[in-house]
Formats: C-alpha cells, sequence, structure tokens
C-alpha cells in the first residue's frame, strides 16, 4: 500500500502525485507501475491479494478497484517516496482517482517492471504525455555522450516540461493544437520524416495511443529496418476503450 503524500499541477493536464510507503513497497513500484486504484469515494475498497509469482487473485462480485499501467517518474526507496504523473484525461478510473487524489488517499502497487530502454549511441525516443514520465527517466540516466531525438506530442506550449536531454538529443515538441488526443499522426509523421542515421548503434523506444504506435513501429520495422532487439515500442493507451475492466 502507498499513501498519497502531496499533489502538484505540473501541467494544465498533468497531476503530480508523490506516494509514500515502506522502503520495499517503493522499491517495487517502478520504473513501470502494475497500480490497483480503488474507485473514488468508494469507503471500503476490497482490494485484491498479489502471490508471490505475482500473480493478482481478485475478490469475488464487485470490488470497487481498477488495474492500470503508470510510470514511476522519481523512485526514492530510501525516503519511501515514488513520483507518478498523471495525464488528467477526463475518463476512466485512474484519471478520476489522480484527479481526486488527496494527501492521506490509499493506492495499492500490484508489481513493477521494466521501461524496455537499452543504452544506445543514437537514441529515438517518441511518445505523447503518458510516456513522457518514461522518457524523462530515459534521458536522466543516458550517457552524456548520447546523441538521437526525443519526439513529444502533447496538446500545446502549455503542456510542455523541462526535459533535461544530454547535449546530443535534439528534443522536439508537437502540438496537437485543439485536436483530441489519439486522433493525430504527428509523431508517426514526425518519425517519417526522419533518415535513418548510418552506421550508428540505434535504439528506438515508443510509447503512445495505441495506433500511433503501430505507425511508428511499422515504419522503424520497414523503412529503418530495425530488428526486436533495436526498438520497444508499445501502446500505452487505446483510444475509445479502457485498458482493462473497471472493478
Ligand atoms: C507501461 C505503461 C506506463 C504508463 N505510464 C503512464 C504514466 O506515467 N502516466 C499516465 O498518465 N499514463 C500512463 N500510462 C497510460 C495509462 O495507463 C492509460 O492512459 C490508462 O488508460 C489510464 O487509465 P484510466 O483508468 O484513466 O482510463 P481507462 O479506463 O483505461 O480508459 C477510459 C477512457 O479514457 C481514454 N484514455 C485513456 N488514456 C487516455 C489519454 N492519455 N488521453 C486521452 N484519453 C485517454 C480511453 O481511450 C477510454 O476511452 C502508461 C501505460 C503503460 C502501459
Amino acid at each position: 500500500m502507498l499513501t498519497v503524500a502531496t499533489t502538484t499541477e505540473v501541467t494544465p493536464s498533468v497531476r503530480r502525485i508523490v506516494l509514500s510507503g515502506t522502503p520495499e513497497a517503493v522499491a517495487a513500484a517502478g520504473p513501470t507501475i502494475s497500480l490497483l486504484v480503488p474507485r473514488v469515494g468508494d469507503p471500503a475498497p476490497r482490494w485484491p491479494t498479489v502471490q508471490r509469482d505475482g500473480r493478482i487473485v481478485w475478490p469475488q462480485g464487485s470490488h470497487g478497484v481498477s488495474l492500470r499501467s503508470y510510470t514511476a517518474r522519481r523512485q526514492d526507496p530510501g525516503r519511501g517516496e515514488v513520483e507518478i504523473d498523471f495525464v488528467l484525461h477526463g475518463d476512466g478510473p485512474a484519471a478520476a482517482w489522480a484527479g481526486a487524489a488527496a494527501p492521506g488517499a490509499a493506492v495499492a502497487v500490484a508489481g513493477g517492471g521494466p521501461l524496455g530502454e537499452r543504452p544506445a549511441g543514437w537514441l529515438l525516443l517518441a511518445g505523447d504525455e503518458t510516456a513522457l514520465p518514461a522518457i524523462s527517466r530515459i534521458l536522466a540516466e543516458a550517457a552524456p555522450s548520447t546523441r538521437g531525438v526525443a519526439l513529444v506530442e502533447v496538446a500545446d506550449a502549455a503542456e510542455e516540461q523541462p526535459l533535461p536531454a544530454p547535449d546530443g538529443v535534439a528534443v522536439r515538441w508537437l502540438h496537437r493544437d485543439g485536436s483530441p488526443p489519439g486522433e493525430e499522426t504527428l509523431l508517426a509523421d514526425a518519425v517519417a520524416a526522419l533518415d535513418r542515421p548510418d552506421g550508428e548503434d540505434l535504439f528506438a523506444w515508443v510509447a503512445a495511443e495505441s495506433a500511433a504506435v503501430r505507425a511508428v513501429r511499422a515504419d522503424l520495422r520497414g523503412r529503418w529496418g530495425l530488428g526486436r532487439a533495436q526498438h520497444h515500442a508499445i501502446g500505452y493507451w487505446r483510444r475509445g476503450r479502457a485498458m482493462s475492466p473497471a472493478g
């Protein structure tokens, strides 16, 4: 179990929540997190149990808890803190929970996983605001000599965040400028306009709405000829569909 310590509005649509817990709970919460989110206003959510092998055993019937994936933007087991940036996209149990969360509110972690990145001489990072916490973590951990491009799709200039990167990595913000998220081809178009760097140790990391990721993945596998070990491209959400049934 983790407890909300603080909440901060980072941009109009991103709320940063610092969660506190035991060093063990914080160490298990990331870099990607399987988060168990209670229904807003539910006085007594019935939490599932998590077995040693990571399998989640759900209570019978309605339990008021939903499983969603998030990213630990920062994780500090020593201080007992994990920081998550939630996109307040307006719908869904996790966005609603984050929008309503106040200090003391409880949430649970069912496990953590890797981000899927690997160090490389030349990195392509492409994602939307849901991928920004992962992109910021990957850039912060990249060797100073890393070169490449980070493409980040957001609603508009007000959604840009400071994104420290190695000098050789160009950060480019792509603005939807009024189009709803998940309906634009901005990321795929930006990748399509990039030439494959020659003779480099390449790695591409891509996460955004599923259809956008499919288009970018096809380009990277086809035109760039990237093999499985050279890219990680995952749909982080699906337009018009919940990630799993609400509890
Ligand atoms: C490994 C991983 C890491 C992730 N890390 C983060 C993170 O750090 N921060 C973060 O905010 N998200 C992150 N996501 C994305 C997040 O899990 C999804 O956005 C999820 O759908 C949110 O759950 P929900 O309960 O709010 O909405 P759901 O119940 O899943 O969906 C309800 C409705 O909202 C729509 N929807 C979902 N997400 C969005 C969106 N971003 N914009 C517009 N509409 C949307 C769906 O299409 C659906 O119609 C991550 C996903 C994965 C797989």
